[in-house]
């Protein structure tokens, strides 16, 4: 076992409430406790290679709803056996950051994810605070106060449907506010998101062109927006090192929930209600190890299908830059782990790599062309949507 990303969840509450959240337990304000902590160090960090290169990201809940207090001592007792080539990352919707928080990131060397859904009238359409109100101007307080302290962040935006058509708009927010590193993904059907606003129509092409008019912006400007679904697909067509698809292959991804619960495949698993799989919970970091943790029976079961499903998906012609998917979404909007297409790879993973291959048709560019130094490289932050 030698993960590349482990999620730790210091609190499962979110100070939002945005339309589209996943998570079930955003009411919930209870704290990672020091016992789970120094479990985690322990039966994880301290177990791990010494040149093991993951990223150790906080999340699930809005993290910074914990106090600062709290990551004082997470950091304090996690350090020691943090392996040296592993990072810390925050993804945060950035509300709340101020010179304290910058502070800490400092310090304990914490990169920065921040989600903002774009310009102003997309973001505050969905990303609202408990009573309603909006929350970009939030959040871009969060942005500037990190650049301001020479932060990078990192921005994933989830897109809708009502976003594909203001392609330059998008891309005019990333360049106004000095935004180089962006994620898109689409709001899932999955965990308390009951319906996603892609269902009913099949977006794909739609999605395309707007990744297809993102880069071309982005080339034609000479602002170098770097996209990290399509800068990925570039690199493997560009012959770098095939890094795995975390979400399929067993503990690639270790997430560990504030009560200590322990899940993997994809992180978002543990928000689904399926009884067959204990609800994709495979034990508890305060009575289980990495040994026990393999054992369980769950996990078997879980594993034996997702392993069905990277067969079943070895005929699709994106399987060489995709892998075979993402367990969370096969299992909620097809009902099994061992499913393959599901509308989650059509918008995320096919159209990616559709627009990049028209982009650089169109452009007479090949895929060694596209990544740096035309694009920056990136940070290793890893994480999910927030
Ligand atoms: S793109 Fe979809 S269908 Fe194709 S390999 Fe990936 S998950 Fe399977």
């Amino acid at each position: 076992m030698d993960p590349r990303l482990i999620i730790l969840q210091p609190t499962p509450y979110c100070n939002l409430w945005c339309t589209y959240c996943y998570l079930s337990h955003r009411n919930d304000r209870s704290l990672m406790s020091a016992e789970v902590l120094e479990a985690v160090r322990e039966k994880i960090l301290a177990q791990l290679p010494a040149d093991t290169a993951a990223g150790i990201v906080w999340h699930a809940g809005e993290p910074t709803a914990a106090p600062i207090e709290w990551y004082e001592r997470a950091y304090a007792c996690l350090e020691p056996d943090r392996p040296r080539n592993s990072n810390f990352a925050m993804q945060t919707n950035g509300i709340t950051i101020d010179a304290r928080w910058i502070d800490l990131f400092r310090r304990t060397h914490t990169e920065v994810s921040l989600s903002i859904d774009g310009p102003e009238r997309f973001h505050d359409a969905r990303r609202l605070t408990r009573n309603g109100k909006p929350t970009w101007h939030l959040a871009l307080r969060g942005l500037k106060r990190l650049q301001d302290a020479e932060f990078e962040p990192r921005v994933i935006t989830v897109l809708h449907p009502d976003c594909l058509s203001s392609a330059p708009e998008f891309f005019d927010f990333y360049r106004d506010n000095g935004i180089q590193d962006v994620s898109f993904s689409v709001d899932e059907l999955e965990g308390s998101n009951r319906s996603s606003s892609f269902g009913g129509r099949d977006y794909k092409s739609a999605l395309t062109d707007f990744l297809v008019s993102m880069l071309a912006l982005a080339y034609r400007s000479g602002y170098p927006l770097y996209i990290r679904e399509v800068e990925r697909i570039a690199g493997i067509l560009a012959g770098a090192p095939l890094v795995g698809n975390e979400q399929v292959e067993p503990w690639a991804a270790l997430v560990i929930a504030a009560n200590g619960n322990v899940s993997t495949f994809s992180p978002e698993l543990m928000e689904v209600r399926a009884p067959e799989y204990n609800n994709f919970i495979f034990g508890n970091i305060l009575v289980d190890d990495l040994p026990s943790l393999k054992c369980n029976s769950s996990f078997k079961m879980a594993e034996k299908e997702v392993a069905r499903g990277i067969v079943a998906c070895e005929s699709c012609r994106y399987f060489g830059v995709c892998g075979g998917g993402s367990p969370v979404n096969k299992y909620c909007e097809k009902g099994g782990l061992a499913a393959t297409e599901t509308d989650f790879c059509r918008l995320t993973t096919q159209a990616s790599a559709d627009a990049l291959l028209r982009f650089l048709s169109s452009h007479n560019l090949s895929p060694g062309s596209f990544s740096p130094p035309n694009y920056p490289a990136p940070n290793s932050l890893a994480g999910e949507r927030g």
